[in-house]
């Protein structure tokens, strides 16, 4: 945790001259950035800079108020060349924003969850957890978009909702800025959360946040397998180079829009041959399509859960859907985060142009040998009879593996007949 009342974090340095006496002046909350206004002692430059937190614990951003000029740019352009154009196109816009109190306390711990995109969202709001067991003499206030509303856990002192879309999120809210600096004249002390941007998986327990239990392990082989497919037609599972830069191109020109339909199709008739190979191979599976879009009509023997817009309930809907899958299957950047905390296993097609981007839409642990075995990546074109294959390998040989690479087995004590429940349910 950073303090930022009454004593301000103070480990910033000049990026012109490199001297540490740098006055803060303020700190500015213009959004997904916490910003100290900063001016040296030594050679007067006047800057802003990151606090280091969120994305900007690893890179945090310092630029130049007057000539604009960017520090250390190396590698975070698509972090910091943002932050700039916010700052030059600052937004008066009113927005709404919401203020629940559910405490009253004094000291606080501010964790700042503004984000343009979905899962960074996700994944610094999991950071609450941390604060709720181990720091529950402070309050924990939650600033985050209106829509992740539902993922409030218990505990919290207050949330601050802003009605903001996430594509505006980059945006330098003066409005946000005014509403924090006031509220937090109420406090007299105050932190900021850290917000890792991938928290410690291994602690987070998912039902605070959903209030859907994950799916209970133990019951793996007691149920029907069940398959979900998280389904988008931006992100499609596509067969050869060709298709895939086709699906990529974001034009409204009939032409495309024409070829993008029938990518659709192509990805409809792989998901049904997926469903049907595996449909053969386990006659009492459950099948669902879950996702935002809702192109093509299905088969019965597949429930088609898509909707065309999400609200709170559906939103549940497709967790408790998760939760009760063996395999979800999705591309990468179709929101696999709680899909893949909530269901047992996952599948994920990771495209070459996202190999960059490896796990970091995946919120399993990983702390277990068997998640492992249940967490499998494998490249965009795979074909349906592939994919199907590696699902039912994973269903197959669970049992065997659960045994081998499960943390209860592990140890000399234990021996698997002599555990105290049995994995195949006799
Ligand atoms: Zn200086």
């Amino acid at each position: 945790m950073i303090e930022i009342k009454p004593n301000i974090f103070n480990n910033f340095l000049c990026p012109e001259c490199k001297s540490s006496k740098v006055e803060v002046k303020e700190i500015v909350f213009p959004g997904i950035h916490v910003l100290a206004d900063c001016k040296c002692q030594i050679c007067n430059t006047l800057f802003f800079s990151d606090f280091p937190i969120g994305h900007a614990l690893f890179y945090p951003v310092t630029f130049n108020k007057s000539s604009y000029t960017i520090y250390d740019n190396e590698n975070i352009a698509w972090f910091a060349k943002p932050l700039l154009n916010s700052y030059i196109y600052k937004l008066n816009d009113q927005i709404s924003i919401q203020k629940k109190i559910y405490r009253q306390t004094k000291d606080i711990i501010l964790l700042n969850c503004i984000d343009y995109l979905y899962g960074h969202v996700l994944l610094k709001l999991f950071n609450a957890q941390e604060y709720l067991e181990k720091f529950n003499k402070l309050g924990l206030v939650i600033i985050i978009p209106k829509q992740f509303d539902w993922l409030i856990p218990e505990g919290v002192s207050e949330v601050w909702t802003v009605d903001i879309k996430l594509k505006d999120a980059q945006n330098w809210f003066v409005v946000i800025n005014d509403f924090i600096q006031n509220e937090l004249k109420r406090f007299s002390k105050v932190y900021l959360s850290l917000a890792f941007s991938h928290p410690e998986f291994g602690k987070i327990d998912i039902e605070k946040f959903t209030g859907i239990k994950p799916f209970n392990i133990h019951n793996f082989t007691k149920q029907n397998p069940t398959f979900t497919f998280i389904y988008r037609e931006d992100r499609l599972w596509t067969s050869g180079k060709l298709s895939s830069m086709i699906s990529e191109i974001n034009s409204q020109m009939y032409l495309f829009s024409l070829l993008k339909n029938i990518l659709i199709l192509f990805q409809k008739r792989k998901i049904i041959k997926t469903f049907r190979l595996l449909k053969n191979i386990f006659p009492n599976a459950v099948f669902n399509i879950v996702g935002i879009d809702t192109k093509g009509k299905y088969p019965a023997f597949i429930n088609d859960m898509r909707k065309n817009k999400i609200n709170i309930s559906i939103e549940k809907l497709w967790c408790k859907i998760y939760s009760e899958s063996h395999i979800v299957i999705g591309i990468h950047g179709s929101n696999m985060i709680l899909p893949s905390v909530l269901s047992a296993g996952f599948i994920e097609l990771l495209p070459m142009s996202r190999e960059d981007n490896f796990l970091q839409d995946i919120a399993k642990s990983f702390n277990n040998r068997v998640d492992v075995f249940l967490g499998r990546f494998t490249q965009e074109y795979v074909r349906p009879i592939e994919l199907a294959s590696k699902i039912a390998s994973v269903i197959n040989k669970f049992p065997e593996a659960f045994i081998r690479y499960d943390n209860s087995f592990l140890g000399h004590k234990v021996y698997y007949e002599t555990h105290k429940w049995k994995i195949d349910g006799n």
